[in-house]
């Protein structure tokens, strides 16, 4: 998928789950923008990805390590790892356990709308080192396209009926 479909299924699948589980608008929302940033992380292992041109360090690591995109980043496996991670870090800085595991939500979205791709993940790496296609969509694709404005729509029909949005237009009414 494409890095702009990654962040809205990330900020999307993260905003809904929170928003099940009941927690406040402020933890929804600002949860939800980090699992948009978590649904990039995966693409680290790309250079022409959003993140990839942001750290121009990458292709030199990448072409030194030969890392193959989606490769192990895009892996259940390193998945697990990145939680696991993410939770030591929350408990070691006591920070919010909310926000760190929406990076893993993201993150995990990313594997997911990856997988549904041609292209495939390695979803059973190491047991089965082959690629998984669940279908046959295409990156970049009217599919992939489409999937990407949902999630933006989504956003915004959420941020415009907002509790938030609602407060800040009660406070400005006369
Ligand atoms: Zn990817």
């Amino acid at each position: 998928m494409m890095g702009f479909t990654h962040v809205g299924v990330g900020i999307v699948t993260t905003g809904m789950i929170w928003e099940a589980m009941g927690l406040s608008g402020y933890t929804t929302l600002i949860g939800a923008a980090i699992g948009g940033v978590g649904g990039m992380l995966p693409d680290i292992d790309d250079c022409n990805s959003i993140l990839g041109r942001q750290l121009p360090i990458l292709p030199l690591v990448i072409n030194a390590l030969r890392i193959e995109h989606r490769g192990f980043t895009h892996t259940p496996v390193c998945l697990l790892i990145f939680t696991a991670a993410a939770y030591i870090a929350a408990i070691t800085w006591n920070l919010n356990i909310f926000y760190a595991a929406s990076l893993c939500v993201g993150y995990a979205t990313h594997i997911l709308t990856d997988a549904i791709t041609r292209e495939g993940v390695r979803l059973f790496w190491p047991f089965f080192k082959g690629r998984i296609a669940l279908t046959g969509i295409r990156t970049g694709g009217i599919v992939d396209y489409a999937l990407g404005a949902a999630a933006y729509i989504a956003i915004i029909s959420y941020i415009v009926n907002s509790h938030i949005l609602q407060h800040i237009r009660s406070q400005i009414s006369f």
